[in-house]
């Protein structure tokens, strides 16, 4: 039996970062106002790093903390737009286009739900792909331990690639 070409590939994501003060507090590449920011080598954008996880598993290359090590100067407080902007090249390079992202946010503090059309528009634009192909919603820990409330936030991703021009 013929194997055929695979045509569609799919990715999932997950990050999750401290906050700390003196940080900023970037979300999926919107600057959001709140007294704590995200702790991390690069500028911390859990969202972010989500969903270039999602697209490196997706392709099957290695995640994000093999492609950009947190001991490489090169990344210290690294806009993770342009890590994104790497891996969309990595991606496109070996064909593959994205149909859509979902993504969830699990914070309580700050309030996302006021931001999460600014995210969304923001992921799109980053991704080249319009804003109905864009998911993300914010979730609050519910006093679990997904995410310490207050102290930390957690991202989930998943993205589906197509082989060619995105549909
Ligand atoms: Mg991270």
């Amino acid at each position: 039996m013929e194997s055929t070409p695979d045509r569609f590939r799919t990715g999932v994501g997950f990050d999750a970062h401290r906050l700390a003060t003196g940080r900023p507090f970037v979300l999926g590449g919107v600057p959001i106002p709140h007294e704590l920011g995200l702790a991390g080598h690069s500028d911390g954008d859990v969202l972010l790093h989500a969903v270039t996880d999602a697209l490196l598993g997706a392709c099957g290359l290695p995640d994000i903390g093999t492609r950009f090590p947190d001991n490489d100067p090169a990344w210290k407080d690294a806009d993770s737009a342009v890590l994104l902007g790497e891996v969309r090249n990595d991606v496109a390079a070996r064909g593959w286009a994205v149909v859509n992202v979902d993504c969830v946010v699990v914070c309580d503090r700050p309030r996302l739900a006021p931001h999460a059309a600014a995210v969304r528009t923001s992921l799109a634009r980053l991704l080249g792909v319009p804003a109905d192909h864009v998911g993300v919603k914010a979730k609050t820990t519910e006093g679990t331990r997904l995410a310490e409330p207050g102290e930390s936030v957690a991202a989930f991703a998943t993205v589906l690639l197509t082989r060619g021009e995105p549909v």
